[in-house]
């Protein structure tokens, strides 16, 4: 059972490879693995596969994802020469999903809530998203965009992106990493992207958190 995640962070030295995974319930394999998951257990890597990398050109970026993308956007971010500018809007249930992320000073982060403090209902998966871009003026330079969570959020920032915005797709890094009551979506690699070759191999956990392609082994 395969299942496509991002790599964190990697220590050469340790010879370990940090993954973060949201878990998100019951269902599917991935998550429930993470979830139950301690020190020793096993699963297989496969990737690295398609890599992000930060535009040579002088650019806004716009970072656009829930928790599914925040580790690729958290690591995106820390890849940011100092002088990038722009912002990263990312979308979590509440405060307690907020996680500590480092971005050059020119690049505002904005956490964008499910639930209110106010005990408002929550708002479905996207929602926040979708809100906060639709309501970012036009820009009027180029933006280098990297926008990744659920499947039917995504489809809506398409249409911001391309109608609205009028952006072309080669400067959008912009694909569904999971579906709302559906199975896993295959990855879709940002086209232009750097492609790093593919090796399989077993990794333990550390129970520190795991991150490509992992096979989980399927709960009998
Ligand atoms: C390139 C890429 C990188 C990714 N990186 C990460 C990463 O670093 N960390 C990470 O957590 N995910 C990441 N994802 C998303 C992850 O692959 C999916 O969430 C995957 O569907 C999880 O598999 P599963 O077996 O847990 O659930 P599935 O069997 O796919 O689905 C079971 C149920 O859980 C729901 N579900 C699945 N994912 C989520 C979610 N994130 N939130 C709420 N409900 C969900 C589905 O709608 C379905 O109802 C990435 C995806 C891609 C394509």
């Amino acid at each position: 059972m395969r299942r496509t995640y991002t790599v964190r962070s990697v220590d050469r030295d340790a010879r370990t490879l940090a993954i973060d995974f949201v878990v998100h319930g019951d269902e599917g394999v991935a998550g429930p693995w993470a979830g139950a998951a301690s020190a020793g257990d096993r699963l297989t890597f496969s990737g690295p596969g398609g890599q992000y990398a930060p535009s040579d050109e002088d650019v806004e970026y716009l970072f656009v994802g829930d928790e599914s993308a925040l580790p690729a956007i958290a690591a995106a971010l820390e890849a940011l020469p100092e002088a990038a500018y722009g912002r990263a809007l990312i979308e979590v249930g509440g405060p307690d999903g907020q996680i500590p992320v480092t971005a050059p000073a020119g690049v505002e982060v904005t956490w964008l809530h499910r639930v209110g403090g106010d005990g408002a209902a929550a708002a479905d998966y996207g929602v926040p998203l979708v809100e906060a871009v639709a309501a970012l003026p036009r820009p009027t330079g180029p933006v280098d965009v990297f926008a990744h969570g659920e499947r039917e959020a995504m489809k809506k920032l398409r249409g911001i992106f391309h109608e609205e915005w009028g952006m072309e797709r080669r400067a959008l890094s912009l694909s569904a990493y999971w579906a709302r009551g559906g199975p896993r979506i295959a990855f879709r690699r940002r086209s232009g992207s750097r492609s790093a070759r593919s090796s399989t191999r077993e990794v333990t956990s550390t129970g520190a958190g795991v991150k490509g392609v992992v096979a989980v082994p399927r709960a009998t």
